[in-house]
């Protein structure tokens, strides 16, 4: 009998994740469905309820129910307690799984597609949303020599580093106070949905550095076209969008999908 699965958010028609889904199922020879379900903004737990009597095995959850989905986990795994978001859910006997495989997904496309040895690297991250919460100890796991993270409104990054103290070596700091050179900026701010550049000085960017947006479209965003005239290398966030489906993936199913095929057909139909 095929496994069903979905993606609950509110908008969701714009949603890639069926087609990779989709993908990765073929792929692998795995009799799965997978579809898009949208939730009333009051009405997240009765859809995912729904589902599960409908027999669904699993969802992914996306904007605005991640905080909700943390809250109707039965348990959770180290990963979604530390970013406080849950964007993966299994369901199984009553019980309901929480995890959150962004973070990993970001981890994994910096080092393995855009081949960024974290370990030893100065890090900038850019922004304290949940985004950025999620990906703080997946970073401090691969031992960088240091993670700064910057915010608009500072008092969240100084939490946020406070929160990972004990995992490695990670403080808040101004963007006015920042100063070297970074190998590795993270953008995790939604500036870029506005067009909108944080704070970042020029001289915070070297030639060899990588310079991340989370977002991704089919344009450069304006954090990649600032980064790219200080001579940086530039990346969006699909590659992190295939691999936290692809972690997803895994935890469903125990298969791992072979994501380079699937991003390269997204990336061509933007
Ligand atoms: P949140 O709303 O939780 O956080 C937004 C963050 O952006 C905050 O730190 C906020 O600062 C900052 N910010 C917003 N506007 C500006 C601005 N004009 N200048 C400087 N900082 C600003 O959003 P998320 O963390 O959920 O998402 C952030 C981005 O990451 C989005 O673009 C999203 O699309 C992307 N994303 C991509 C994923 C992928 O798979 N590729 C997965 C998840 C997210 P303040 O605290 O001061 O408000």
């Amino acid at each position: 009998m095929t496994d069903r699965y979905a993606v609950i958010g509110n908008p969701i028609a714009h949603s890639k994740s069926p087609a990779i889904h989709t993908q990765f199922a073929r792929q692998t020879g795995q009799d799965v469905r997978y579809e898009a379900l949208l939730a009333p903004l009051e009405g997240f737990a009765a859809t995912v309820q729904k589902f599960v009597n409908e027999g669904g095995k699993g969802v992914n959850v996306t904007v605005p129910f991640k905080l909700e989905a943390y809250a109707l986990a039965t348990e959770l795994t180290e990963r979604a307690r530390a970013a406080g978001a849950v964007n993966t859910l299994s369901f199984n006997g009553g019980k309901i799984a929480g995890d959150n495989t962004d973070g990993i997904g970001l981890v994994t496309d910096i080092m393995r597609n855009a081949g960024f040895i974290l370990s030893g690297k100065r890090v900038l991250l850019v922004g304290a949303g949940g985004a950025a919460r999620g990906v703080v100890l997946p970073l401090l796991q691969q031992q960088p020599a240091e993670l700064v993270i910057a915010n608009r409104t500072e008092q969240r990054a100084l939490e946020l580093a406070n929160q990972f103290a004990s995992h490695g070596r990670v403080h808040a700091d101004q963007f006015s106070r920042l100063a070297g050179q970074f190998d590795l900026v993270i953008n995790a701010t939604s500036a870029s949905l506005h067009d909108d550049v944080p704070p970042l000085a020029p001289a915070l960017f070297a030639a060899s550095t990588l310079a991340y947006d989370m977002m991704y479209g089919k344009e450069p965003t304006a954090f990649m076209r600032f980064a790219a005239q200080q001579g940086a290398t530039v990346r969006d966030g699909l590659g992190m969008l295939v691999e936290q489906a692809a972690e997803a993936f895994f935890v469903w199913r125990g298969v791992r999908p072979d994501t380079g095929p699937v991003f390269a057909s997204l990336r061509a139909q933007m």
